[in-house]
């Protein structure tokens, strides 16, 4: 039996959040896509995985399936349906006995379903479709009122890769006269024998946002790193005072050649630390004239992407100010809003604090503000 394998990557769902389809947003340290695509193409049972994308997406898809030898990918349609369709009359061309069709935004398909599938169609089905039962409750209801409770004996949650021989799949869709969610719908509707198999929870479609990283956390195994940071600027008059990205009002500024955001600077380091990329001068070389009297906020999102890049979250963040003046605990809390908007994280998870030095050294003798700052990274195992 030549099976071969079509992954619908053409919708433009960005209910998962995210300026770009779910499909093409990371998922420990690799796009959605990819993930998918590997786990298919990895799977002895299938001779060929061909991928629908969107107009526009070919350099997405490009580097999602970057190194895994596929052919080239075919344009979808505006609808999931017309995606499918798509792909079965490419493949028609030279069909193969059977075809699993699968959802982009199911990035991890465990072999065992494929196999699931597969034995199913082998033992003579026109479909197959991985499913879970229903263990919520079921409640039809209006306006906010419950109407009744339905019975969810016997009734399943669909998920894919769903399994077809190919001749049926394609004649069903070329029948097709109604829009339908899934392709088991349409060959059911032409009276096709579509069977179930069990599915698996981590299959579980990515839809709202907090999705991906709730896959992260389950299924990719993660190390803690932990990077730390320091900076002192001089004090100077006639310059604005912006600690951990906020102004706050003081005599004197700090002397640097960005905006010498102490705070937002140990931070930074503390970031780049924790991922062994260096530190901000690298980054920021203060020799390019492009960096003079920068908003250190880009510094932060810059970093905040790099931990992104890297498949990995921020656990927490810890930034001291160590200053005899100005109070820092008034605009504490500021400051923490704000560095935590900069890094894409929730408030609790970024701490702002100050000390003195009793007035000893340079801190103490207010010559300049010192900062130290300490993080603890997520990262994949093995980043
Ligand atoms: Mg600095």
């Amino acid at each position: 039996m030549r099976v071969a394998a079509l992954v619908l990557a053409a919708g433009r769902g960005v209910r998962a959040g995210g300026e770009v389809p779910k499909q093409f947003q990371m998922l420990a340290g690799r796009p959605v896509l990819a993930h998918a695509l590997a786990r298919l193409a990895a799977h002895p049972a299938i001779a060929e995985v061909r991928c629908v994308i969107g107009p526009g997406d070919a350099a997405a898809h490009e580097a999602a399936a970057a190194g895994l030898g596929l052919p080239p990918p075919i344009l979808g349609g505006a609808a999931r349906q017309d995606s499918a369709r798509a792909g079965l009359e490419a493949l028609a061309k030279d069909p193969p006995d059977a075809v699993l069709v699968h959802d982009a935004a199911r990035a991890l398909v465990p072999p065992e379903v494929v196999d699931r599938v597969l034995a199913a169609l082998a033992a003579g089905a026109d479909g197959a479709v991985p499913a879970l039962p229903v263990a919520d409750t079921l409640k039809r209801g209006s306006a906010g009122l419950v109407e009744a409770t339905v019975d969810r004996k016997n009734l399943f949650r669909a998920q894919t890769p769903q399994g077809f021989c190919f001749a049926a799949l394609l004649a069903a869709h070329r029948a097709a006269r109604h829009e339908a969610t899934d392709d088991a719908a349409l060959v059911e509707a032409a009276g096709g024998r579509v069977v179930l198999v069990e599915g698996d929870p981590m299959l579980e479609k990515i839809t709202v946002p907090g999705d991906l990283t709730r896959l992260a956390r389950l299924h990719f195994p993660t190390e803690l790193r932990t990077g730390t940071g320091f900076d002192v600027h001089r004090f100077a008059a006639g310059r604005k005072l912006i600690l951990c990205g906020v102004e706050i009002p003081h005599p004197q500024g700090l002397a640097g050649h960005s905006d010498a955001d102490v705070g937002i600077h140990a931070l930074c380091d503390a970031i780049y630390g924790a991922l062994a990329e260096g530190d901000i001068g690298a980054h920021f070389p203060p020799s390019e004239a492009r960096w003079r009297d920068a908003d250190s906020a880009l510094f932060l999102a810059h970093a905040a992407c790099r931990i992104g890049a890297r498949g990995g979250r921020l656990v927490n963040a810890d930034v001291t100010l160590i200053c005899e003046a100005p109070k820092i605990r008034p605009h504490a809390e500021a400051m923490r809003a704000r560095l935590a908007g900069l890094l894409g994280v929730e408030v609790g998870r970024v701490g702002v604090k100050a000390t003195t030095t009793e007035q000893l050294g340079f801190t103490g003798r207010r010559e300049g503000i010192a900062a130290q700052a300490a993080v603890s990274l997520a990262l994949p195992a093995g980043g």
